[in-house]
């Protein structure tokens, strides 16, 4: 496939700035052929005056026609074959089985959704029947579900290129939804995104979409992103990616003179707590998990475990002992770019200034800055270290971490409360331990959106119980997920019908119940008519 570094509106390519940047090979530091192109605000205002006008047929198509789009985009990604997953490698350093794996989770998950569709109880159907013989006054007839919200503006993040990018659970779940998507380009993979586009614009051409349902925009910096949030047709906007952008964007979004909600997925530090039991049991599987979990994907993961908690005893000393023989093995590999290698690198360096941090173990081998490698770093400290320095309680994005000594299950709660809101939070321990540390158990459920029991955060089950948010700064909004079928709710609304005609209202609400979705009728879930 040629890429043509366009902005791709509807079946229009534009490219009306003469200003271009071009993807870049992190490990060799060489720009990729094709020249992409700023948009400007007047494309994207096309691109969302589209969207906009469209919004009303595409919301209201049967759901089945927004799941065969939904299987067609499967059918188009799967076509590009290795092309695609050869580009997304040389912009971002992955291994092509790493890519292979995200292109395979992007599908299934497009399935998943459109299963959702052809069920159709997502809609959140509720019936409570009048009674007009109700004294003192009628009880009125009320019905509402949940319907579209308009269109909707999707940042992808460098990270995951293919699995959280254009073809990600935003694009998907807003389309899903009936809501119009303009996806913004992540500029460390553009080329990856425009075929990713191309792939979801051949299937709405085949699938007969109207015109304007999807559009990509190009652009590097801020400029083009902020213009999207801003415009007045977007009704919605979802982002993934460093606490900085989505805060910058969660502010625009809310300085709108008509504010949106903006659904930011950002950074954490998923700390996992080590419980004695479960140290004395098999150090050295732990070590092996928590190695493995910083390390994967050069540690490039939101779910990178950044704290490991322990009480000090001689097993925690052994653990710290296995955990620096495994980190000195580990590989220096390429990182995504050289700004996220810049960030790594300028955090590590500020570390060294920390005198109660004790290097505890770091790669044997040597990194190539030129390669935009980095080493993998494992510090220690102690619970009064740790407070003392509120940096170690932030996202360091790479293939680092500290383990933290606590004299006592308190000193361990006294962490447990500083914490801010996490993706994930993990527990390693026996029964015996989770009696004992019950205390720590219960404050640990109001900082984190996922709990793991005697597991590691890095790889999320795509499904529908999943939640992947938080608290603040996890997610901007911690009651919704950005994976797993619930991730649908964040582009529509409850709509409310009082007495509204039986023919005049929407299919989920008549009183046929045509397709048999479930429906609370009088507060019991049934698939009856009324
Ligand atoms: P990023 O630098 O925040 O970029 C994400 C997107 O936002 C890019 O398209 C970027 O475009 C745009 N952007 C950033 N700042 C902006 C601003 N001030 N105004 C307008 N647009 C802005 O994040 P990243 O480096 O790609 O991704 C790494 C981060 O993502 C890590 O912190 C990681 O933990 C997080 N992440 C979170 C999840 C999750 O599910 N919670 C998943 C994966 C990654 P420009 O570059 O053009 O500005």
């Amino acid at each position: 496939m040629t890429l043509t570094g366009k902005q791709l509106i509807g079946t229009t390519e534009s490219a009306d700035s003469s200003e271009t940047f071009q993807g870049v090979n992190p490990a060799t530091g060489k720009p990729l052929d094709t020249k992409f192109h700023e948009a400007t605000a007047a494309e994207i205002d096309r691109a969302a005056t589209m969207a906009d006008e469209v919004f009303g047929t595409f919301r209201d198509m049967l759901a089945e026609r927004r799941a065969d789009f939904l299987e067609a985009i499967v059918e188009e990604t799967l076509a590009m074959g290795d092309e695609f997953l050869e580009i997304a490698s040389a912009e971002t350093g992955h291994p092509l089985p790493r890519c292979t794996m995200e292109r395979d989770r992007a599908v299934n998950q497009a399935r998943l959704f459109a299963n959702l569709l052809r069920e159709g109880s997502w809609v959140d159907a509720r019936i409570d029947l009048g009674d007009a013989s109700r004294t003192p006054a009628p009880k009125p007839d009320v019905r509402s579900l949940l319907q579209p919200i308009g269109p909707v503006a999707v940042f992808g993040a460098s990270n995951f290129p293919i699995a959280i990018s254009v073809l990600g659970a935003d694009t998907i779940s807003a389309l899903a939804s009936g809501c119009p998507v303009i996806v913004k380009a992540h500029p460390a993979h553009p080329g990856t995104c425009e075929m990713a586009a191309r792939a979801i614009l051949k299937a709405a051409e085949k699938m007969r979409m109207p015109e304007g349902v999807f559009s990509l925009v190009q652009g590097k910096g801020i400029e083009s992103g902020t213009t999207l949030v801003q415009h007045p047709k977007i009704m919605a906007a979802a982002f993934t990616g460093s606490l900085k952008g989505g805060r910058a964007l969660m502010d625009v979004a809310a300085a709108r003179p008509h504010p949106i909600p903006f659904y930011a997925e950002m950074g954490s530090v998923n700390p996992i707590f080590i419980l004695p039991g479960a140290l004395k049991e098999n150090p050295e599987t732990l070590a092996d998990g928590f190695v493995n979990a910083l390390t994967l994907g050069v540690g490039q993961f939101c779910t990178n475990p950044g704290l490991a908690l322990g009480i000090q005893s001689d097993e925690w000393d052994r653990f710290s002992q296995l955990v620096s023989e495994r980190v000195a093995q580990y590989t220096p590999s390429t990182m995504l770019h050289a700004g996220i290698h810049a960030a790594y690198t300028d955090g590590i360096l500020a570390r060294a200034d920390n005198e109660e941090l004790l290097l505890l173990g770091e790669s044997e081998a040597e990194a190539d800055p030129n390669a935009c490698e980095a080493a993998a770093y494992v510090y220690e400290t102690t619970q009064q270290g740790l407070l003392n320095d509120p940096t170690l309680l932030e996202e360091l994005f790479g293939p680092s971490s500290t383990l933290v000594s606590c004299g006592k299950l308190t000193d361990m709660v006294e962490i447990a409360e500083k914490l801010e809101g996490s993706l994930s939070i993990t527990v390693h321990g026996t029964e015996a331990d989770l009696a004992e540390f019950k205390p720590l158990l219960k404050i640990l459920q109001r900082k984190a959106g996922r709990l793991i029991f005697n597991g590691f955060p890095v790889g999320i089950e795509v499904c529908h119980s999943m939640h992947h948010g938080g608290p603040f700064p996890a997610a901007s909004h911690s009651f919704f997920t950005s994976i797993g079928t619930r991730c649908i709710q964040r582009f529509v609304r409850p709509v409310c019908y009082q007495n509204w005609p039986n023919s005049q209202l929407p299919l989920a609400l008549q009183n046929e119940n045509p397709r048999g979705v479930w429906r609370m009728i009088d507060g019991v879930m049934t698939r009856d008519e009324v």
